[in-house]
């Protein structure tokens, strides 16, 4: 029976983007379903640590060698995603001295090269460290854009001629006996280029092979076909400062523990995390001790944090696996190795495999091979480019470093935008139309937005995490407006509100967290500028009942008014 496409992967996170790049640059016909957004899973709720394998160098050496082969082809491959701010494993007086030889001799054994500092010497790097640090060990730590580097995949992916399907979520396995040959999706689109399907509809896509990269949801998948996949969900929670309090990444040196690292992002630092088993990926309790805790124990390391600015918190979910029997109590001793599981051995049921575990940093490795697998299993001899083909916006990366004075922006917009856009900035930020700044604080042009808008359409957290655009200080306050402007007039009035208040509540969501000092006055100022200023919480004109213009005269609505006051004043 003729199929569909010849692979279908399910899940558009940086997994599913990458096995999709790999197969489509193999020559293979190749279609992606995601149920949200690209990045909408755990690729876009972590942490951005390009990990050296510092990490798991004493713990899991598996990991961590993997962890460093990848992290060299990264910042090779996709150079304009990551930032090599290295890092330090710092020990407090506290610390074991033991396990800080344990953790320089894993480093050597792991092949990361590593470097031990005094406790002088590392605040001569990071000023604000604790005085009380005694010594820490450099390793070749980055920072990663997830976003930007899943969204490229998925463009180099449909460069090569994939399709790749956003709001299309897996309702069921198509199987036949014991062949899986496809899926059914139910199209959940918005409005604009989001529109693949109708609405509501659902599809069969059927396929010579199925590969689930669904992460923490890939138990959910398999149970479509009765597999099951003990895939153990784990959640950590994050918190974004508004500066960047340190511009090295920092790890307590310590065996295990919550709130040991800081990631300086971009305009940001990440403090994390927690490692927390829950049931369900999508519905989990988010606590507010949860951030308290980052900025506390985080404050031993870097105390200024304890008087930081925060502008939001959120939450993701490890999609964490080990193979049955291992039995591990403690989520954090769990693996973070990857496993692939080819159905057709496991379980008997032939025509799909699951990719699971893993970390964001070897992402191309588990493609490269789940690819070399699929290949194996269609009679396909091409072989894997993915490790030296960079991606698009990292084809020449001297670009990168080019002077700052083109396209007539102010350096710090321009070095910025170049850093997002890589060797796309000429193609991009070249035109001859006004081209002011849309979002103040991350530096992000109307040349910039209007891209993202040609790739995405209407859906502006498309726009946002091509862009970075009201991820900054103001966390959309002043730029949301600004972006959904920039849809008119190609979309009509009521598809821009409608993707203006989609935005702002994705904003909102991860602000909540975050509310006491300077952060609830910018909650509120936000609220005040979108709810009061522009009606978007209850527009007036949209209205059914009658507007009381009355109780603008004396601030009473109509029935609590005094007699004898009205009209006064
Ligand atoms: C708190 C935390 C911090 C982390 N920090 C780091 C870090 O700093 N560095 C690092 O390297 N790694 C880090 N990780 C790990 C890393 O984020 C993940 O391993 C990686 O992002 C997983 O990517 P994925 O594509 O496999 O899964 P996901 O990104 O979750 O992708 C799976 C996709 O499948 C989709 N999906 C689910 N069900 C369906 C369905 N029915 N139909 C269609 N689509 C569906 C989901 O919407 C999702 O987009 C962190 C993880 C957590 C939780």
């Amino acid at each position: 029976m003729a199929r569909d496409t010849e692979v279908l992967v399910l899940g558009g996170g940086s997994t599913g983007c990458g096995i999709a790049r790999d197969l489509a640059m193999r020559g293979l016909e190749v279609t992606l379903v995601e149920r949200g957004n690209l990045t909408d899973g755990t690729t876009g709720r972590m942490h951005g640590l390009l990990h050296s394998g510092g990490r798991y160098a004493v713990s899991d050496q598996a990991s961590a060698t993997e962890c460093i082969e990848e992290n060299e082809v990264l910042r090779e491959i996709a150079g304009h995603c990551v930032e090599e701010t290295g890092g330090l494993f710092v020990q407090r007086p506290e610390d074991s001295d033991d396990y800080f030889r344990e953790k320089l001799e894993g480093c050597r054994e792991c092949g990361i090269p590593a470097r031990v500092l005094s406790g002088s010497e590392a605040r001569e790097v990071e000023p604000y460290l604790a005085d009380d640090v005694k010594r820490a060990i450099e390793v070749p730590d980055g920072a990663v854009d997830p976003f930007r580097l899943c969204v490229a995949n998925a463009i180099d992916a449909e460069n090569h001629g994939a399709r790749v399907e956003t709001h299309a979520e897996v309702i069921d396995l198509l199987r036949d006996g014991d062949d899986i040959y496809g899926v059914e999706v139910r199209h959940d689109s918005g409005p604009g280029k989001r529109t693949h399907a109708t609405p509501g509809t659902t599809e069969e896509i059927t396929a010579e092979y199925v590969v689930n990269a669904t992460g923490a949801w890939a138990g959910q998948i398999g149970a479509m076909a009765d597999l099951e996949i003990a895939v153990r969900p784990s959640k950590g929670v994050m918190t974004i400062m508004n500066v960047r309090q340190v511009d090295t990444v920092i790890n307590r040196c310590h065996p295990k523990g919550d709130a040991d690292i800081i990631v300086p992002h971009e305009t940001t630092a990440i403090l994390g995390t927690t490692d927390e088993e829950v049931d369900d990926p999508d519905d989990y309790p988010e606590e507010r001790w949860e951030v308290d805790q980052m900025i506390d124990t985080l404050s031993e390391l870097v105390p200024i944090l304890e008087e930081a600015r925060t502008i939001r918190s959120f939450w993701g979910v490890r999609p964490l696996y080990e193979p049955p029997g291992t039995g591990t109590q403690d989520p954090t001793d769990i693996t973070r190795d990857f496993f692939l599981l080819d159905h057709a051995d496991r379980d008997g049921v032939a025509g799909m495999s699951s990719i699971v575990g893993g970390k964001f940093t070897t992402y191309r490795m588990m493609a490269e091979d789940i690819a070399d697998h699929v290949c194996e299993k269609l009679g396909v001899s091409a072989t894997c480019a993915t490790a030296d083909e960079p991606l698009p916006g990292s084809e020449n990366i001297a670009t990168l470093e080019a002077g700052m004075d083109d396209f007539g922006l102010r350096s710090p917009v321009a070095r910025r935008s170049r850093q997002r856009l890589g060797s796309r900035a000429r193609e991009v930020l070249e035109t001859d139309e006004p081209n002011p700044v849309i979002c103040q604080c991350e530096g992000v042009t109307r040349a910039e937005i209007n891209d993202a808008i040609a790739q995405s359409g209407t859906d502006l957290n498309a726009v946002r995490i091509r862009t970075r655009a009201s991820m900054g200080n103001c966390q959309g306050g002043f730029c949301c407006q600004n972006m959904a402007n920039e849809l008119h007039p190609e979309y009509d009035e009521e598809t821009v509100r409608e993707a203006l208040d989609e935005l702002f509540q994705e904003r909102w969501k991860g602000e909540r967290h975050a509310l006491w000092g300077e952060q609830l006055s910018q909650a509120m100022l936000n609220y005040a500028l979108h709810a009061t200023t522009m009606n978007r919480d209850h527009d007036p004109a949209r209205a059914t009942s009658r507007v009381d213009f009355a109780a603008f005269d004396d601030g009473r609505a109509e029935g609590d008014r005094i007699d004898g006051l009205q009209g006064g004043r």
